[in-house]
């Protein structure tokens, strides 16, 4: 138990697998923990004089299972080996841990998603550590500082990202990422004494930054390391050092400082847990602000982008839409390019072009389409590989995909020829780029097949590996292996004749080895020489020592044969995974290649077209869709519209329309088209201009917005003060039903005083907002570039018809009684209803400035405004929240604060 007790010391983040014999056994609070979620008997075992020790165990040929279980559960698990042969050890046998498991972390196939990345993501804010000790307020307050750096990395493909992200964007990047692991400064959590493991739920200490995912994620595995690890110079040094450079500005990270204390920890962490992942680990990469379009975390979620905010899986968001990749590279990068679109409009039009290519050639894109589907993850086989985790069939796999390589590159060859006139820069465009980086890597695939079988086993041992003339030594014991198994054969005859026994028989047993039978009645022929073994019903079976000296030979060569081949395979994957990082960039190409044509499959398909981007600020499409709503309209068709804003004149959209009508999806659809265009893709339109958006803001009022939670109108002011300080002249915001979340008054004034902002303020961010706050209509004639349009509505008879349709000018904003009519409601009330409709539009209002609703016969009390609410009937009441609500900093207030707020008055309001 003392060994155990040191290696456990050093793992106390983990749950240790201890290995004894056939059995993983934990101990003590690993045993209660790894017994309660795997569902293990819960034994105990006497410690010598202490108490009972519980202990739980798993069998060796069962482990996987469960660590993958306890990982997905958001545990690690430190795997300890025997690390000698328990029959030659003397005294206890050495055990060393070789590896962590961690949710971050793997590199085993079955715990992977092909189609994403599984990322580490570490966190880290300002430069220096506080002093380990300092835990205190003043520790915290320096963590809390602006300048949040982070870093990420997928142990299975290498790819290692760095970022500094705006305050405002540190949680989109982290929910863009989708981390399965965050890894921060030990002085993040309130006692620093705790276990070195928890979940984001737990991180007392850590900046507000963090708060909102704690909210989106709270279970979201988290990992401590010491302050000092992410100290800027320390990392600096260290990432230096191990990718060989005098300086990290050639990997364009010259100004980064918190992302390189991110970047130098998450490498030691993973130096820590997975060492074999650091072989294929590639240079880290900078994400620089400005190079991609901010979309920040309610947009993502609102636009549907990656997950759809209610149900219907990965078909309902844009990501489903456009994902026709054949590869699971494809998946992955097609995935990081709509979370990430540019703002470099050549690199954008580089995009467009070599799609362009594509939708014209059917032909291409057939055969390119077949390419793809003979290639094989290059990307993780690659990773694998270096880290010695490649199995004999990931080498075979790795030498068909390179094999395949080439025949891409002939198709995309032929396509670079088509844009050579293009306005991007190379010749052949992307395409012809992307030809040159597609190597075919002979000396790797000569390796392979010099070496492996075709159709190997996937575990060494289970069948031939190592291809016949490969290595004489290998022929040599094979083939002593069949002489021998066929002097075997022999001797069933050859004996037969000898001693006269009809029914003798040779047989194999794993007991005994190699064994002759005789039959009861021949017994007396046996000769003396041979050795009875054991006896049977039906007779004796015996050895001889010529037998007992083949069978020997066999299983010797037998021997020999595995040794041989698992040095010689070791040999041939550890050549292989030197040229990891030359892998990586091939699987790379392959991987954009993939990319780019499921999106010319999806722009051929689909009728989508070109978007031409312009260097003015401006959105003009004719004829544009909603890429996922159209996909899945059912029995109806999706009726197209057209868009137009631009700073010169329609600035501000102002969209009215009842309820239904198709507000949302335009407003939508207008993001959507925009995203699209600038990830590179066409866009479902006829027709589109763009100019490039910097950064997109959509918000969602209230009550609209029923798949966050706790969303509240609070929350979205909240979300709309971001907006109005955050907005460019090249930004876009869409704005659906803001104010819709208080009453009609307070909504209406916000609504207002928004818009008037938006086309006055600092910026003159393009912008639509739709609303069913008709009054809004009126800035058309007093702000300049204010348009209004609607989405028109038909009576037929007394069937009321959506046409879908978005065209110039307000609705007509009586339709709400009209509908009220159709749907039955009394004359009477209709008609009071249009009667206090009318006032309110004459604007009628009372000697004390209260709207007077027209006070009348159908009112027993005269009908007036009360603070919070509009009621028809009662006393007005001036509502104590709302004055207190009034007083509120919302640019300082932290969604906590914010929520507590909530919290008190929901109760307060029983
Ligand atoms: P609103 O926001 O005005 O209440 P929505 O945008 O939510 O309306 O649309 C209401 C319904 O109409 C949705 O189910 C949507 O699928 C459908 N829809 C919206 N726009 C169109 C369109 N252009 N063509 C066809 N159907 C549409
Ligand atoms: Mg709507």
């Amino acid at each position: 138990m003392r060994q155990y007790s040191g290696i456990k010391a050093q793992h106390r983040d983990a749950i240790l697998f201890f290995r004894m014999g056939d059995f993983y056994e934990m101990f003590y609070d690993d045993a209660v923990t790894a017994a309660r979620v795997l569902g293990l008997t819960l034994t105990s075992r006497n410690n010598g004089a202490a108490a009972e020790v519980p202990l739980a165990g798993v069998p060796i040929k069962a482990a996987d299972g469960y660590v993958k279980k306890l990982v997905e559960k958001g545990f690690k698990v430190a795997i300890c080996e025997q690390l000698e042969d328990p029959k030659q050890a003397q005294g206890i046998v050495e055990r060393g841990v070789i590896e962590v498991v961690t949710p971050g972390t793997p590199l085993d196939e079955a715990m992977l998603d092909r189609e994403r990345n599984t990322w580490l993501v570490a966190v880290t804010a300002v430069g220096r550590a506080p002093a380990v000790s300092g835990a205190g307020p003043s520790a915290k307050a320096r963590w809390d500082a602006d300048r949040i750096g982070l870093a990420w990395i997928d142990c299975s493909t290498g790819e290692f990202g760095v970022a500094e992200p705006a305050a405002d964007q540190v949680v989109a990047e982290i929910k863009r990422l989708g981390p399965a692991e965050l890894l921060v400064p030990r002085e993040w959590r309130g006692d620093v004494a705790g276990p070195d493991v928890g979940v984001l739920a737990d991180l007392i200490a850590a900046p507000r930054a963090l708060d909102p995912v704690k909210e989106w994620r709270p279970d979201l595995p988290v990992s401590f390391r010491d302050g000092w690890r992410f100290e800027i110079e320390t990392a600096r040094a260290d990432l230096c050092n191990r990718f060989g450079v005098a300086g990290l500005d050639g990997f364009g990270l010259g100004d980064f400082e918190t992302g390189i204390g991110a970047g130098g920890a998450i490498v030691r962490y993973v130096e820590e847990v997975q060492p074999g992942a650091l072989a294929g680990l590639r240079p880290p990469r900078p994400l620089v602000a400005g190079e991609h379009m901010a979309i920040d975390d309610a947009t993502l979620a609102n636009l549907e982008i990656l997950e759809p905010l209610r149900d219907g899986g990965k078909a309902a968001t844009l990501l489903g839409v456009i994902d026709r990749t054949r590869t699971a590279p494809g998946a992955r990068r097609i995935r990081q390019w709509v979370a990430r679109p540019l703002t470099d409009r050549s690199l954008i039009v580089e995009r467009h072009l070599a799609i362009e290519a594509l939708v014209e050639d059917g032909v291409a894109r057939e055969k390119l389409a077949q390419a793809l589907d003979g290639v094989h993850d290059l990307e993780r086989l690659a990773g694998r590989a270096a880290a010695g985790r490649a199995n004999p069939r990931d080498l075979v796999a790795l030498a068909d995909t390179l094999r395949a390589v080439p025949v891409v590159r002939r198709i995309i060859e032929g396509l670079g020829q088509g844009v050579l006139d293009g306005a991007a820069g190379a010749p052949g465009g992307r395409w012809g780029l992307l030809a040159e980086a597609l190597l075919g890597h002979p000396v790797v695939v000569a390796l392979i097949d010099e070496a492996i079988v075709d159709e190997p086993p996937a575990t060494l041992g289970e069948g031939p590996v190592i291809r016949e003339g490969h290595d004489p030594e290998i022929d040599r014991f094979r083939s002593a292996r069949r002489d021998g198994k066929d002097w075997i054969a022999r001797l069933q005859a050859t004996e037969r004749d000898r001693t006269g026994i009809p029914s003798l028989k040779v047989g194999f047993n794993k007991v005994f080895g190699y064994y002759l039978e005789v039959t009861k009645s021949h017994l007396a022929k046996v000769p003396e020489t041979w050795i009875r073994k054991q006896t049977i019903s039906t007779g004796e079976r015996y050895v001889t020592p010529e037998l007992k000296e083949v069978e020997n030979e066999i299983l010797g060569a037998e021997e020999r044969i595995a040794a041989r081949e698992a040095e010689l395979f070791a040999l041939v994957r550890s050549r292989v995974g030197e040229h990891a990082a030359d892998l990586q960039s091939t699987a790379d190409a392959l991987a954009e290649v993939d990319v780019l044509a499921s999106l010319a499959d999806v722009a051929a398909r689909n009728g989508w077209s070109r978007p031409r981007m312009i260097d003015e600020v401006g959105i003009f499409i004719e004829g544009g869709r909603h890429p996922v709503v159209e996909r899945w309209l059912q029995g109806e068709t999706f009726v197209p519209n057209d868009t137009r804003l631009d700073s010169g004149d329609t600035q501000v959209v102002i969209l009215t329309g009842p309820n239904m009508s198709g507000k949302s999806t335009y407003l939508r659809q207008i993001g959507l088209i925009a995203v699209l265009g600038q990830m590179g893709s066409w866009v479902p339109a006829e027709k589109a201009r763009l100019g490039i958006v910097d950064r997109l803001f959509t918000r969602v009022g209230a009550s609209d917005n029923l798949a966050r939670g706790q969303s509240t109108f609070l929350v979205e002011m909240i979300e709309t003060a971001n907006i109005l300080h955050n907005a460019t002249d090249r930004s876009l915001v869409l704005l659906d039903e803001i104010g819709r979340g208080t009453s009609t008054f307070d909504g209406l004034a916000i609504a207002w005083a928004v818009s008037e902002w938006l086309h006055e303020g600092p910026a003159h961010p393009l912008t639509v907002f739709a609303t069913h706050y008709h009054e809004l209509t009126e800035l058309e004639s007093m702000l300049q570039r204010v348009r209004n349009y609607r989405v028109e509505v038909r009576e037929h008879g007394d069937e009321v018809v959506f046409v879908k349709r978005v065209s110039r000018g307000p609705s007509d904003r009586s339709y709400g009684i009209h509908v009220g009519r159709l749907a039955g409601l009394p004359g009477r009330v209709v008609a009071r209803a249009e009667e206090i409709l009318a006032n309110l539009e004459a604007g009628e209002w009372s000697a004390d400035h209260l709207p007077a609703l027209a006070p009348g016969a159908l009112a027993p009390d005269p009908v007036r405004r009360s603070s919070d609410q509009m009621t028809l009937f009662g006393e007005p009441e001036p509502h104590p929240m709302v004055e207190e609500f009034a007083a509120l900093e919302l640019d300082t207030l932290s969604p906590r604060e914010a929520l507590e707020w909530l919290y008190r008055w929901r109760e307060r309001s029983g």
